[in-house]
């Protein structure tokens, strides 16, 4: 829809459940090394490490100065409270983190997360200073038959209620097929580029132009190496949410330096 040059691409590495401490902090060394200036110049990184990394990362980011964000994978949406095994927002904001993901499709499907959550984990985000990372995307059965866009749509409608318009161009959302998450297939280079220009063109109708082309919208759903050049240089994918390609330094920097290759 909308092609802005002033949109930083934004490579964000999704670790899941994987990853010890110890482990973690090879991982982002690793990183920091096959990473250069150039790339960190052109593309903002952030990684997305298990709570229990998050200090660590948080350390070596900072001692080494290492120029990635800080990211989680989840927090709840209150402030404090009787909640075991949650996290506030607050207590991310506070260890420095950047990036949010809000409403990934396993969180949704396996964990119960509704939109209404969603929507209240969004400003929440919002709220503590931090930048969500909204997942949105339809399952292979709503592609089949033709119900991609209405759920899409759906979904951006609800978590993106009652957000400010001057709030929505500075977050990100990232569009991500649920049947392309850790199968191995991709979206076809043309349905993620129409699919990421309707994500823009709803934010458009639901909050203006300036929004929509402020908002950055990455692809995520098997991002690889080899798949990443053809896929971030389409003008309305601003980056990309990597799971399993994040999970390897020399992966990742490939994904990262993705404008060094040929699409
Ligand atoms: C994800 O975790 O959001 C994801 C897209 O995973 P993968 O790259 O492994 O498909």
């Amino acid at each position: 829809m909308t092609e802005s040059t002033t949109r930083r691409p934004l490579v964000s590495g999704n670790w899941k459940m994987h990853m010890n401490h110890f482990e973690a902090l090879k991982l982002v060394q690793e990183l920091s090394y096959q990473v250069t200036r150039d790339d960190v110049d052109a593309v903002d990184i952030s990684v997305h490490p298990p709570f229990t990394d998050i200090r660590t990362v948080q350390t070596a980011l900072e001692s080494d100065r290492i120029p990635f964000f800080l990211g989680a994978q989840h927090c709840h949406f209150e402030t404090s409270g009787a909640f075991t095994g949650e996290v506030a927002p607050s207590m991310l904001a506070k260890l420095g983190v950047v990036y949010v993901i809000a409403g990934h499709s396993e969180r949704r499907e396996l964990f119960g997360e509704s939109d209404e959550m969603v929507n209240a984990k969004v400003k929440a985000i919002i709220a503590n200073g931090m930048t969500p990372i909204l997942c949105v995307g339809e399952t292979l059965e709503e592609r089949e038959a033709g119900d991609a866009e209405s759920k899409v749509s759906g979904q951006l409608k609800a978590c993106l209620a009652k957000v400010k318009s001057t709030e929505v161009g500075s977050i990100v959302i990232a569009y991500e097929p649920i049947w392309a998450i850790g199968t191995g297939k991709t979206a076809s280079v043309e349905d993620a580029q129409a699919m990421c220009a309707f994500v823009r063109q709803t934010v458009a109708e639901m909050f203006g132009a300036d929004a929509a082309n402020e908002v950055r919208i990455q692809y995520g759903g098997s991002v690889k190496p080899v798949n990443a050049a053809e896929l971030l240089t389409q003008p309305d994918i601003d980056g990309a949410l990597v799971g399993g390609a994040a999970l390897e330094a020399e992966s990742f920097a490939r994904i990262v330096q993705y404008r060094l290759h040929d699409a």
